[in-house]
């Protein structure tokens, strides 16, 4: 389960500047759908209206045929995980880090989900800006350690949904591969919606759709998209 459907979506933050205008698409269970667009064209508003930090003005957004107006946030929250652009480390161990959102997991399952995200090396340290406040000395992380650490936090969670957004647009090319190759582990058998500037990050998505001026602009997979001018 876990399937996502938007149909017919029209949202406006501004009523005089529509965002979206009339969205319809379908990420089955278990695949993977990737928007595309230049900045600005309504990509993350995608993925606001999924959370339901805004509700959708016409049309329905629905997961496995239930109104997301009708899931509480904190279902919502647990259903669907998420890897941002930048990830934002709490003021604690990158255990802790990992643990968030799952604070009953045994210590076990979190020096698991770290070791397949592989930053296992490191977890009982502290990120880099909090160690002052306890005496130690804090690690450095990359922006790809960090998003390593979204990564484990998402293995440990499990959600049957996945966003990633932009999850990779801050590191360099050869972290990026890095990363991507880990991503496309952890989304495996999940419904995963993408968001992404460049169709070249989004190869393997079942199906692509591109997004502009709050329309679908094309759809089709990464080959059939090449061939457009
Ligand atoms: P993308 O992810 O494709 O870059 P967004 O969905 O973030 O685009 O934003 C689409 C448009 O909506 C942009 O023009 C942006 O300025 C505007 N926008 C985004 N968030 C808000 C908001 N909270 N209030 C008003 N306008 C917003
Ligand atoms: P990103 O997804 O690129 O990390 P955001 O989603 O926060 O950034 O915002 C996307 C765009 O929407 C940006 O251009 C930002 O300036 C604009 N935006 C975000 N929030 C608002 C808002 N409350 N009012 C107007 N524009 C906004």
């Amino acid at each position: 389960d876990g399937t996502i459907r938007f149909d017919d979506v029209r949202f406006a933050y501004d009523p005089e500047r529509p965002i979206l205008k009339g969205i319809s698409f379908e990420v089955p269970a278990g695949k993977s759908v990737a928007i595309v667009g230049p900045s600005g064209a309504g990509k993350s508003t995608i993925s606001r209206l999924l959370f339901r930090f805004y509700d959708v003005q016409d049309g329905a957004v629905t997961i496995d045929g239930q109104d997301v107006r009708d899931v509480t946030q904190t279902s919502l929250r647990a259903a669907i995980g998420m890897v941002p652009q930048d990830t934002v480390l709490f003021n604690d161990t990158i255990a802790y880090n990992i643990r968030y959102g799952r604070p009953d997991a045994s210590d076990e399952d979190v020096h698991q989900a770290a070791e397949m995200a592989q930053i296992a090396d490191f977890i009982d340290g502290l990120p880099q800006g909090y160690e002052t406040m306890v005496g130690e000395r804090g690690l450095k992380l990359s922006g790809g350690e960090k998003q390593r650490v979204a990564i484990a936090r998402t293995i440990l969670k499990a959600p049957p949904i996945l966003i990633l957004d932009e999850a990779t647009s801050a590191l360099d090319t050869a972290t990026e591969q890095e990363i991507q190759a880990s991503l496309d582990l952890v989304s495996r058998g999940r419904t995963t919606l993408v968001i992404a500037h460049r169709l070249s990050t989004v190869i393997g998505a079942d199906e692509i759709i591109v997004l502009r001026d709050g329309q679908i602009a094309e759809r089709g997979k990464h080959a059939d998209l090449l061939a457009i001018p």
